[in-house]
């Protein structure tokens, strides 16, 4: 499968990694939309948060537990934002589940 993050997590393409473990890896985005903006996924591919389900569902679990600890690591005690765009309607551009982390200063373009 062409899945550049797939590529990421098996280290074809190189990446700025913020944290790893067996089935999760962190890695800074490309083009920080934020003084900090990291992309979390499951190394296992998962195509967006439709296909999350009972099989696979404890990956995500883990990856919130993940963004409680590298908060802190990244010093956004203040606070940040955790964005998942799924699917053509969300906006979706790389095809395997991911959350955005974005912080580091005050965040403009409140949606909801
Ligand atoms: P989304 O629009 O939610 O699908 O987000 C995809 C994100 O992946 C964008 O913010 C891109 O900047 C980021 N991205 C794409 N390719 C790479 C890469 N090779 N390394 C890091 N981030 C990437
Ligand atoms: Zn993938």
């Amino acid at each position: 499968m062409d899945c550049i993050f797939c590529k990421i997590a098996n280290g074809e393409i190189p990446s700025t990694k913020v944290y790893e473990d067996e089935t999760v890896l962190a890695f800074k985005d490309i083009n920080p939309q934020a003084p900090v903006h990291v992309v979390i996924i499951p190394k296992e591919h998962i195509n967006c948060a439709l296909d999350i389900n009972e099989n696979n569902s404890i990956a995500v679990a883990h990856i919130f537990e993940v963004i409680s600890k590298l908060g802190r690591e990244l010093g956004l005690e203040n606070g940040f934002r955790v964005i998942n765009n799924c699917g053509e309607d969300g906006g979706q551009t790389v095809k395997h589940l991911h959350f955005h982390i974005l912080g580091g200063e005050k965040l403009s373009e409140k949606i909801i």
